[in-house]
C-alpha cells in the first residue's frame, strides 16, 4: 500500500520523459564513442614567464556524428555515472601518451616537456590506478616525467592516506601531479602539507575577477605565496585578459594557461600553435 502510495505521488512532468530518453540515447552513443573512434583529445597550451610554450592540458572531446562537437561539461558526468569514465579515461591517458611520445622527439621536445590530463575521482580510486598508468607508459615509450595528471580537491581529500599513497607511487616515477580548480574545494594547509604534490592550478573563477575584485585578488596572491612556501608550482587558467597576465605575474606566479594565449585545439592547430610560438 505504501508503494502504491508513493506510485500515486510520483507524476511525470511532460519533459521529464524526454529528458529520460535523450540521457539513455547519450550512454548508449557513449558506449561506442571510443569504438567508432569518436573521441578527441585537444590540446591547451600552457605559457611561461617569457611567453614560451612550456607544456600543455589535454582536453577531451567528443565527435558526435549528429550532434556535432560535444563539450566534456556534458557528458563527463553521464560517463561518471554509468562507469564508462574507466574505459574513456583510459582512452585518454593512451592517446596523451602517445602524443607525449611523439612530440618528445621533434621539435616540440622543449615546449612540450610537460602534458597534463584530467583524472577522474573514480577513476582514481580504482586500486590498480598507478598500476594502469605504468603499464600505459611502458606501452607507448612515454618518459614519466613528460606525463602530470590533475586531480581535484575532492579527490584529494576523500580518502586522505589512498590519496597520499597514489601520489607516493607516482611521486617514485617522475609522474607530476596537480590540484586543479584550487580553491574551490575544501583542501586546508594540512593536507597540501601532507601529500606529494607538485602543482596548483588556480581556479578560473578567482581569475576571472582579479582586476575587478579585491578580496579575488587576495586569494589568489595568497594561493601564490603559500604554494611558494610549501614548494609547488601555481599555474593560473582562464587568463583571458593582459591586466589579468600582469597582475599574476606581478604576484609571482609565472605559468599561465587560457583564451588570452589559446583556447584548446585539436592536434594539427595545436602543434602549429607551439611551432609558430617557437619560431616568433
Ligand atoms: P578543467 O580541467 O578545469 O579545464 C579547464 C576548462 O576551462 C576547459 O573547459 C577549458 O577549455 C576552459 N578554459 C581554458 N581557458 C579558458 C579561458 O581563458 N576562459 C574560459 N572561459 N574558459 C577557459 P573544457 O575543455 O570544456 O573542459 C571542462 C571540464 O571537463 C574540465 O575542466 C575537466 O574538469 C573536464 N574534462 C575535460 N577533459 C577531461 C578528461 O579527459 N577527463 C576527465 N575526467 N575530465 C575532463
Ligand atoms: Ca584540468
Ligand atoms: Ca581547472
Ligand atoms: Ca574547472
Amino acid at each position: 500500500a505504501k508503494a502504491a502510495g508513493r506510485n500515486a505521488i510520483c507524476f511525470f512532468r511532460p519533459g521529464m520523459q524526454a529528458e529520460a530518453d535523450k540521457r539513455l540515447d547519450m550512454e548508449k552513443d557513449l558506449r561506442l564513442a571510443i569504438a567508432r573512434d569518436q573521441l578527441k583529445l585537444f590540446f591547451q597550451a600552457q605559457i611561461d614567464e617569457n611567453g614560451e610554450v612550456c607544456g600543455a592540458e589535454g582536453l577531451l572531446r567528443w565527435e558526435h556524428p549528429q550532434y556535432g562537437l560535444i563539450a566534456p561539461d556534458r557528458f563527463i558526468p553521464v560517463a561518471e555515472e554509468t562507469g564508462l569514465i574507466l574505459p574513456i579515461g583510459e582512452w585518454v591517458l593512451q592517446t596523451a601518451c602517445e602524443y607525449i611520445t611523439k612530440w618528445s622527439k621533434g621539435e616540440l621536445s622543449q615546449s612540450l616537456s610537460h602534458i597534463a590530463v584530467n583524472v577522474s575521482p573514480w577513476q582514481f580510486r580504482q586500486p590498480d590506478f598507478p598500476l594502469q598508468v605504468e603499464k600505459i607508459l611502458a606501452r607507448t615509450g612515454t618518459d614519466p616525467r613528460r606525463l602530470g595528471l590533475e586531480l581535484t580537491e575532492g579527490v584529494v581529500i576523500d580518502n586522505v592516506a589512498d590519496t597520499a599513497d597514489k601520489m607516493a607511487s607516482f611521486k617514485a616515477i617522475g609522474v607530476k601531479i596537480s590540484i586543479d580548480d584550487f580553491g574551490t574545494g575544501y583542501s586546508s594547509l594540512s593536507y597540501l602539507k601532507k601529500l606529494p604534490l607538485d602543482i596548483l592550478k588556480i581556479d578560473r573563477s578567482f581569475i576571472e575577477e582579479v582586476t575587478v575584485d579585491e578580496s579575488n585578488a587576495a586569494i589568489v596572491g595568497t594561493i601564490i605565496a603559500m604554494a611558494d612556501h610549501l614548494g609547488l608550482e601555481v599555474i593560473a587558467e582562464g587568463v583571458e585578459t593582459q591586466e589579468q597576465l600582469e597582475f599574476l605575474y606581478n604576484s609571482g606566479c609565472k605559468r599561465y594557461q587560457g583564451y588570452f594565449f589559446s583556447k584548446p585545439l585539436p592536434v594539427e592547430q595545436f602543434e602549429l600553435f607551439v611551432s609558430d610560438s617557437i619560431r616568433r
